[in-house]
């Protein structure tokens, strides 16, 4: 079965948002496999978004990241990487549908409450960085 990784941002976790977001993939019907509340070292944060590294926002995007704890989670089910991001919602606010976790819940794209994989291989990568001692 089919896994991705889910992170609460820090304006998430501090807006008290975790439950919020961990019902709506309950609800939907994937199982929570793996969670903890991490404050992120700054080599996992620049590891995690190695992609955007020629960015302009990559900077910031990182010490967004450092700014507070997030919640690293794993979730399980039929296609959740592609229906997790839709779940989530577009990118920026402006543009993600209400009825999705960011259209529903934040209106700036450098404070986008939740990050999910964008595809299997990516989840793959981002579950062994965030967990490298395995899940249960
Ligand atoms: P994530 O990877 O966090 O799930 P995403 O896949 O929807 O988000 P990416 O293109 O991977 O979008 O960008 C990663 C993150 O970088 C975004 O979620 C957002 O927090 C930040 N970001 C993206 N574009 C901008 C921008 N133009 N200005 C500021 N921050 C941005
Ligand atoms: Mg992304």
């Amino acid at each position: 079965t089919e896994v991705t990784f889910i992170m609460v941002k820090p304006d998430g976790v501090q807006r008290n948002l975790t439950g919020e977001i961990i019902r709506r993939f309950e609800a939907k019907g994937y199982y929570l496999r793996g969670l903890k509340l991490k404050q992120v070292e700054r080599s996992l944060a620049e590891e995690h978004y190695i992609d955007l590294k020629s960015k302009p926002f990559y900077p910031g995007l990182v010490d967004y990241i450092l700014s507070a704890p997030v919640v690293a989670m794993v979730f399980s089910g039929k296609n959740v990487v592609t229906m997790g991001r839709k779940l989530i919602g577009a990118t920026n606010p402006l543009a993600s549908e209400p009825g999705t976790i960011r259209g529903d819940l934040c209106i700036d794209v450098g404070r986008n409450v939740i990050h999910g994989s964008d595809s299997v291989e990516s989840a793959q990568r981002e579950i062994g960085l965030w967990f490298p001692e395995g899940l249960v």
